[in-house]
């Protein structure tokens, strides 16, 4: 599978350590409780510092689907078609995610959908969002 791996200082910070353990976490607010993504040492919602990680729950709704046919950088070429989803997590976190290579669904906004973390290697794993029942948690 063809993806952009983000620079070893970017795996290093929480968000993707978790995932290369497994699990998807979110930024919290220790304050008022919000998540928040991208993750931020202010919480936006009421500007605490007081910010730590929580696991998210990985249910989802489907709040929309493109389908890209054209690379944007030569190392997708193989990749088209993909598709991208933009996904809203029961914590109120939106989120860009994607269809894994290889994977076709029948999407449809609105639907409910259940995170899969797929590891690429040992320090880098992202968060996609399969239909529920299709093989997401
Ligand atoms: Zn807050």
């Amino acid at each position: 599978m063809t993806v952009i791996r983000p620079s070893d200082e970017y795996l290093e910070q929480p968000y993707y350590r978790h995932l290369a353990e497994g699990t998807l976490h979110l930024n919290c607010c220790n304050d008022c409780g919000a998540a928040h993504h991208p993750p931020s040492p202010i919480c936006p919602k009421c500007r605490s510092f007081n910010t730590g990680w929580k696991p998210a729950s990985g249910r989802a709704t489907l709040n929309s689907f493109a389908e890209a046919r054209h690379a944007v950088h030569p190392m997708l070429g193989p990749k088209v078609p993909y598709v991208i989803t933009l996904v809203d997590l029961e914590e109120g976190v939106r989120l860009v995610s994607g269809i894994p290579e290889g994977m076709r669904f029948d999407l449809k906004v609105g639907m409910p959908l259940e995170c899969k973390v797929i590891r690429f290697d040992e320090a880098f794993a992202l968060p996609y969002f399969l239909p529920v029942g299709e093989g997401g948690a």
